[in-house]
């Protein structure tokens, strides 16, 4: 699968539970829904349906890199200026907001968790 932003082929992280795909370039990272809501849930948080946020669908995402059809933005978090993408299709979910540096897989894990606290908190 290539990076729906930069179309650069993406590399694969895995860890024992869950396994993502990120872009070298961008630093984007692409998981299934099934992934992260594991993630999620060994964190001691919510799944994500359960976190909240608004589809915004006049905001422009790219397209799935699975299935080539047009991502939808869901904002959330402290005055909705946190972002992600997701595919209706496949449910896959696109996350590019403050993950560039993390290098090893716990990292980019500890990344998307910290993404997902921040996202359902609902302090102004
Ligand atoms: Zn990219
Ligand atoms: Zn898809």
């Amino acid at each position: 699968m290539d990076c729906p932003k930069c179309a650069v082929e993406f590399q694969q992280h895995d860890d024992d539970q869950v396994s993502l795909q990120r872009c070298g370039t961008c630093g984007g990272i692409w998981i299934d829904v099934a992934d992260l809501n594991r993630v999620l849930l060994r964190h001691n948080l919510s799944g994500l349906e359960k976190l909240g946020g608004k589809p915004n669908i006049e905001e422009i995402a790219g397209q799935c890199p699975q299935c080539q059809v047009d991502l939808v933005v869901v904002e959330g978090g402290p005055k909705h200026a946190l972002r992600y993408d997701t595919c209706e299709s496949c449910g896959g979910i696109w996350l590019e907001q403050g993950l560039e540096n993390e290098e090893s897989t716990d990292a980019m894990i500890e990344g998307i968790v910290s993404f997902y606290k921040r996202f359902s908190s609902q302090a102004a």
